[in-house]
């Protein structure tokens, strides 16, 4: 993991946030190379749920929403974690994660359990980040930072039924920042104090919603397969009794096996109607639905699909990160899916002269304009490679002398090292296959 977090810092992914000023715990900045990743992340997510299916639409609801929203959601009162502070060495804890804590004064040791521990009771503390519109400080303006992007979706479904033709079974997709004041931020990007999520609420009829949560499951599970994540690292977990919310009919966890252990990539959970009939006795507007074709008005039933967009990257970084021998030579490369890979292919003159850079930018202009691509002139070929792998660029292309006599290229595949030659007008179909 460690070497993960410093690669991540060298080559631009994610850099601590407001670092200058000594860090802001539990908020991350995503560098050049990271910004891409996590775009590639969201954009996949968003073509396969989204652009690609003809029962979900869009959505991108106001951070900032009424207080109400909120009460009605539960979260003002029960969105807490169970605090325990440590009066001798001032830390703090979850209490439901102590098992795997160390005590600051005695890392060998769980807090609690060195002799000059003194932790409190546990307290609720609620996670939601409090700020105020206008310019008085008082509680008729307070308002909270979104801690989930669900919300924004239920209190706009009438919007979207009335606006769209979308029937029932159908879903509506919000990808954006979500902000929790966790208690303990840790394991990197893991668990952040402002993140990206990427949910989606399926409204079907009551009695389709079993049916629709197991395909839901089973679909997002494949996603993450598709994408790369491994059998043995990924898993589906479907929660027992005692872990369902108590309006939750059922709930799958997507699981993966991070350096430390397994943890949460997304949550599929069967809502019942809970969601909009809260926002329905808050609010005072009928938010039921009215099938044109059985003349049934019901309160439709909701499938979530949460995922969290910054974790995934986290995930996806772990599964693509390999060290190996090289001809005698130790390489690190990032095996990232093509589709994610934050560069697709890096284009290199030979050497410095014979017209070869002129031809190299010239291929690299014409392909910027279809894909994220890079240019590099500097040092031997092979060091060009290097890094580039390090960068989890898929395809190298490389102008030779042999270009200007046949018109082809050689392109180096990063996994396998490769290289064949292909034809220089073949090359933007060439990446546009294997890109995906
Ligand atoms: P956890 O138990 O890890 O706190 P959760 O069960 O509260 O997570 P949900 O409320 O189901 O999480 O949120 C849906 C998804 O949002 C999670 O699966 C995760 O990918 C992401 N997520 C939640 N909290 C964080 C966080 N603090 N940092 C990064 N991603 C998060």
């Amino acid at each position: 993991m460690e070497k993960l977090v410093s690669l991540c810092k060298r080559r631009g992914f994610i850099f601590p946030g407001s670092e200058i000023y000594g860090g802001l715990n539990g908020t991350w900045d995503y560098g050049p190379l990271g910004v891409e990743l996590l775009r590639n992340v969201k954009n996949a997510w968003w073509r396969d749920n989204v652009t690609t299916r003809d029962d979900i639409v869009g959505l991108d609801a106001a951070i900032l929403m009424h207080r109400t929203v909120w009460i009605a959601s539960g979260h003002e009162s029960n969105f807490t974690d169970p605090l325990v502070d440590c009066k001798t060495c001032k830390a703090r804890f979850r209490q439901d994660q102590i098992a795997e804590s160390q005590c600051p004064k005695k890392p060998s040791k769980k807090p609690g359990e060195f002799t000059e521990c003194q932790l409190t009771e546990a307290r609720k503390f609620n996670l939601m980040f409090k700020t105020f519109v206008g310019p008085v400080e008082e509680s008729a303006t307070q308002v909270y930072l979104r801690p989930e992007t669900a919300q924004g979706i239920f209190v706009n479904f009438k919007n979207v039924c009335d606006s769209s033709r979308m029937k029932v079974p159908f879903g509506i997709a919000q990808v954006g920042k979500s902000f929790r004041n966790e208690i303990t931020p840790k394991q990197f990007i893991f668990r952040s104090r402002e993140f990206e999520q990427m949910e989606i609420e399926f409204f079907c009829k009551p009695e389709t919603s079993q049916e629709w949560y197991t395909k839901w499951r089973d679909q997002r599970f494949q996603w993450y397969q598709d994408l790369g994540l491994k059998g043995d690292n990924l898993r589906l977990r479907e929660h027992g009794k005692e872990e369902l919310a108590f309006y939750s009919i059922g709930t799958s966890d997507v699981e993966y096996k991070f350096p430390w252990g397994w943890g949460e990539l997304e949550g599929i959970a069967h809502r019942g109607d809970y969601d909009l009939k809260q926002h329905m006795q808050h609010s005072g507007k009928d938010l039921s639905y009215f099938d044109d074709e059985t003349k049934e008005r019901f309160v439709p039933h909701v499938i979530e699909p949460s995922a969290g967009a910054t974790r995934s990257v986290l995930a996806f970084l772990c599964e693509a990160y390999a060290e190996e021998m090289v001809e005698g030579e130790s390489r690190t490369v990032l095996r990232f899916h093509p589709r994610l890979a934050p560069v697709k292919a890096a284009i290199f003159p030979l050497v410095k002269k014979d017209g070869m850079p002129e031809r190299a930018t010239a291929l690299y202009k014409d392909l910027q304009k279809s894909f994220h691509v890079f240019y590099d002139e500097k040092g031997a070929v092979g060091r060009r490679y290097r890094r580039q792998d390090e960068a989890g660029t898929p395809f190298c292309i490389t102008i030779d002398g042999q270009t200007n006599e046949d018109q082809t290229v050689t392109v180096r595949e990063r996994d396998s090292m490769k290289q064949e030659r292909i034809g220089l007008d073949k090359v933007k179909g060439y990446l546009f296959q294997k890109l995906g």
